[in-house]
């Protein structure tokens, strides 16, 4: 690993703003439980500060607050808030008298560094909002905590007027801020101006512990980070998987690791990294489930793609050497490599997969090759084993001689009406034995699933651990230009394991249907291949 050595062993720190300008965030809304397990997660994570909420603007963070003490978090927690109004004296002002009653060990508070903003904004004088930015970090100190200053609109306002932007950090400094965070507010620097205007506030006070709290409108949240920290910076500000206002924050599942990982600096609380950032993908899972939002699979180290080759070619070097194709172990993020089966995929991509299951097979095995060809044909007609993975696999261990017929689903029929509930019939064979069963649901492919369910429950007592976690209709694709067909996926998990199917039908039930059946079949085929090792 390429590790500059200049940066080599320096520390930075980490505040994490998730829980307040994650929050900030369009559709995020975080409950007092989501809160604390996320700051929790935090902790273990290792971050140095976590901002909990600004209680000014929103009075129901006291609770939170109040609740984390109960936890003695190890990292410092911190209150949001602004420096105090004009012409009121700061134990006057509400607004800081809200971080004091917050009682934490932190306070984070932004004032303005752009002239337009003094000016037109507040409607004040340069003089008063020195005057406003200093004594608010005396008063807060004044009270025990430690002060964060957050320099809002910092790259602006040094574009159009360097002195008095200046002028305002020194203030916050001078008055006994232990970090002046530069904030790229608007969101809309480029990589290269933070590099140069953050070398230069550091030519100027070279003292001055400076940090960065960089916005994404650009595409640049983390590029930002990174090159104010590479110009001096040693405090970074993110969000786990970037949510924020607008595009969001720097992302901290990208930030951190690159820091270490790629450039040689320390962060989060020492550990070796592979525990810490092993951690990593699990507090990105946690704040997703939290918000009720799908992963993005593109995201970089945490990502379910980060790591998925598709091409034969590389992954037939890949399981040679992982470092052809891979920029780190994907094991040092808590994620894994992810061979792809599809159209494009070689005996290599297929042996692999199947040694995950425990089974070893030869790449040149003609029967993988058979295996290969029907997957092929299927992705002519519509299907995409990329989206699911457990269909392909079933096909390759029915042409391996190690798929057990379990059940098989003879027939089925769904009745519809106006109103959402949906009635279902199913008739399955277990060992040669006919089973009927029928069961209600919330639409078609519910009512499908409790049947089937119904149907399997007294053979296979296990099935009801596995839960329908996830339920995608991709809509018609032309194929062969004649015929549309739908393409169904369904992701399911048995609590510790997670797999998904694909079905493809011109009739969207019977898609899903086909999705659903493989789903738990491939669950009862993997249980059978654990059994036959013992
Ligand atoms: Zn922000």
């Amino acid at each position: 690993m390429g590790v500059h050595p200049t940066y080599a062993g320096d520390r930075v720190q980490v505040l994490d703003t998730t829980l307040r300008d994650g929050a900030q965030g369009a559709s995020v809304s975080f409950t007092l439980k989501d809160k604390i397990a996320i700051a929790l997660k935090l902790d273990e994570l290792g971050v140095d500060y976590i901002e909990g909420g600004w209680p000014y603007s929103n009075p129901k963070d006291y609770e939170f607050f109040r609740s984390i003490k109960e936890y003695g978090l190890r990292a410092k927690v911190a209150a949001f808030g602004s420096t105090r109004r004009k012409g009121v004296r700061p134990d006057k002002d509400e607004n800081l008298n809200s971080i004091v009653k917050a009682d934490v060990q932190a306070a984070v508070i932004f004032g303005k560094s752009w002239t337009l903003h003094v000016r037109e904004v507040l409607g004040t004088t340069w003089e008063e909002n020195l005057a406003m930015i200093s004594e608010s970090v005396e008063y807060l100190k004044s009270h025990g905590m430690e002060v964060v200053y957050d320099a809002e609109h910092f790259f602006q306002g040094y574009q159009e007027d360097p002195e008095m932007a200046l002028a305002s950090i020194e203030a916050a400094w001078r008055a006994g801020a232990s970090v002046i965070a530069l904030a790229d507010t608007n969101g809309g620097t480029p990589p290269s101006e933070i590099y140069r205007i953050v070398q230069e506030v550091k030519r100027r006070f070279p003292a001055m512990p400076l940090g960065a709290h960089m916005h994404n409108d650009i595409g640049c949240a983390v590029a930002n980070t990174l090159m104010a920290v590479a110009a001096g910076a040693r405090h970074v500000q993110g969000t786990i998987n970037g949510i924020g206002e607008r595009t969001g924050n720097a992302d901290l599942t990208a930030v951190l690791p690159t820091l270490e990982l790629k450039m040689g600096f320390k962060v989060l609380r020492e550990e070796p990294p592979q525990i810490k950032f092993g951690r990593l993908r699990e507090v990105s899972r946690l704040v997703y489930e939290v918000l009720n939002v799908q992963p993005n699979p593109y995201q970089p180290y945490v990502g379910d793609f980060a790591f998925a080759h598709k091409g034969g070619v590389h992954a037939d070097a890949v399981m040679k050497v992982p470092r052809a194709y891979e920029h780190i172990d994907p094991e040092l993020v808590g994620n894994r490599r992810v061979i792809v089966v599809s159209e494009m995929a070689g005996g290599a991509s297929l042996a692999l997969r199947l040694s995950e299951l425990g089974i070893s097979a030869e790449k040149r095995d003609p029967r993988l090759k058979a295996a290969l060809e029907e997957i092929k044909r299927l992705e002519r007609e519509g299907y995409s084993f990329d989206v699911g993975p457990a269909s392909a696999e079933l096909i390759v261990l029915k042409h391996l001689g190690l798929y057990r017929e379990m059940f098989k689903l003879k027939e089925w029929r769904v009745i519809t009406g106006p109103t959402s509930a949906s009635y279902a019939v199913v008739k399955v064979a277990i060992g040669g034995i006919d089973y009927v069963e029928g069961a209600e649901g919330v639409g078609p492919v519910h009512a499908v699933d409790m049947a089937l369910r119904k149907a399997l429950a007294k053979a296979f007592p296990d099935l009801q651990r596995v839960a329908l976690r996830d339920y995608k209709v991709i809509l018609p694709t032309l194929v062969k230009n004649t015929e549309s067909v739908v393409r169904v996926t369904v992701e399911f998990s048995d609590g510790s394991r997670v797999w998904r199917t694909v079905g493809v039908s011109t009739n969207v039930v019977e898609a899903s249907v086909k999705a659903l059946a493989d789903g738990l079949d491939y669950y009862l085929q993997v249980a059978s291949l654990a059994v036959a090792k013992i």
